[in-house]
């Protein structure tokens, strides 16, 4: 395997296979770059030096941007092409960068220096429910403990609309919402949450979208993503529970959902590729199982005030997802939807098969009949104020191991509360 320059140690979630692709702020400049060990290294300058030799792009000029929408949108050749190119640049047998200490230093940015932005601009947010162990929990709590799923659930990749402009990226704090909650037989109120959840999820960021009315076929599919977040999905369960019937989560979920700033790219992600669970019964034509799970441990922690360090409460897979992205892309596009670069399509809520490997907290604490004991003494059914979670993610295998960085946010009490 190549190795870099840069004498990375084993283990650090940035290696030369890695290269995830962010957008940061440095002395008040925006800027787009890769991660590598513990440096980004500016690629908008890099282009701009005339340095991106990379002839799939024809001289276009992709990355003079705030947003990675434009390379987005250049698709899967030039997404490869311009990886092949940076993993040369940054090899340890290549002088260009190697030997050139004075182009070290305006290119390679420690990471302490730099403030991470959104990397994309968010058009579409849908979120899926495609973790069967999730959706089997939720169903026994919320309905039925016998048929925890509904009929549809084995057909469809169920999903719906979120909300694009309440997407924000990590470190960004998230009010306690008001809405409304029915409590007991009480009339409804107007209150902040009393139910404040959040979900492990991935989200997956669309490179190439299609036409309207032009489906993309489930061989295809995959093609038409570029990479991966981790994604938390804040979530009121009072004002869920009261309004999610008949159209589902609206002012429950719309208030904030959190992304990590790197975006880990499905080329990067190719060695951890599994074929996932058997699907039964056999999903439709267009759903045909294409067999591209990912080996992606996710450590969801609490860190509330009274605490130093974080504490991990979940430890789950993606590899147990149901439905995977090619099937959720062939679905979302079967009736001749429209996605676009910059889209993100979230995996919905990662559960694994045991109850410490559940992916929110409404699950690990069973409706909140098991309180989650803390390090510090506390305890927690849901989020309390000022409370802080954090989503770190890492795929390993062999000696290969590439990291996903944090997705990390504070809970800030309601507004008039
Ligand atoms: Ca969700």
């Amino acid at each position: 395997m190549q190795s870099s320059f840069l004498n990375i140690p084993n283990g650090h979630p940035f290696p030369l296979y890695n290269l995830p692709y962010g957008v940061f702020e440095h002395k008040g400049k925006t800027s787009i770059g890769v991660a590598i060990d513990d440096y980004v290294l500016n690629l908008t300058l890099l282009e701009e030096k005339g340095l991106l030799k990379v002839e799939a792009l024809a001289g276009k000029k992709v990355f003079n941007q705030i947003t990675l929408n434009a390379f987005l949108a250049t698709g899967k050749p030039c997404w490869n092409a311009v990886r092949q190119f940076l993993m040369n640049l940054l090899d340890s047998n290549t002088s260009d960068l190697r030997d050139n200490a004075a182009l070290q230093a305006e290119l390679l940015i420690p990471q302490s220096e730099i403030v991470m932005k959104m990397p994309v601009h968010v058009g579409g947010y849908t979120d899926f429910y495609s973790s069967i162990e999730h959706a089997t929990n939720i169903g026994k709590l919320f309905r039925d403990p016998v048929n925890p799923l509904l009929p549809n659930w084995r057909h469809i990749p169920v999903g719906y609309d979120g909300r694009a402009s309440a997407i924000v990226v990590s470190g960004t704090k998230i009010k306690r919402p008001k809405g409304q909650l029915k409590i007991g037989d009480d009339a409804p109120i107007c209150a902040p949450t009393r139910q404040f959840d959040t979900e492990i999820e991935l989200g997956f960021i669309i490179g190439t979208g299609n036409d309207l009315g032009t489906p993309v076929s489930i061989n295809a599919a995959a093609d038409h993503v570029f990479g991966v977040v981790m994604l938390l999905d804040w979530s009121a369960r009072d004002i869920q529970r009261w309004e999610y019937v008949p159209l589902g989560p609206f002012l429950g979920k719309n208030f904030g959902t959190t992304i990590s700033p790197w975006v880990v790219t499905m080329e990067a992600l190719q060695p951890f590729c599994v074929a996932g669970p058997e699907q039964n019964p056999k999903p439709l034509l267009y759903l045909e199982k294409q067999n591209i799970n990912f080996d992606i441990d996710l450590h969801l922690q609490i860190k509330t005030s009274k605490m130093d360090a974080y504490q991990e409460i979940s430890h789950t897979n993606y590899k147990y997802m149901y439905w995977d992205i090619a099937q959720q892309v062939a679905h979302h596009t079967v009736n001749g939807c429209n996605l676009q670069p910059g889209d993100i399509l979230g995996t919905g809520t990662i559960s694994g098969p045991t109850p410490d490997s559940y992916g929110s907290l409404i699950e690990l604490t069973w409706n909140g009949a098991n309180a989650i004991h803390l390090n510090s003494g506390e305890e927690r059914v849901y989020l309390a104020d000022n409370d802080s979670m954090q989503l770190v993610a890492m795929a390993t295998k062999g000696d290969l191991c590439i990291g996903f960085g944090s997705a990390e946010a504070t809970v800030l009490p309601a507004i008039d509360s």
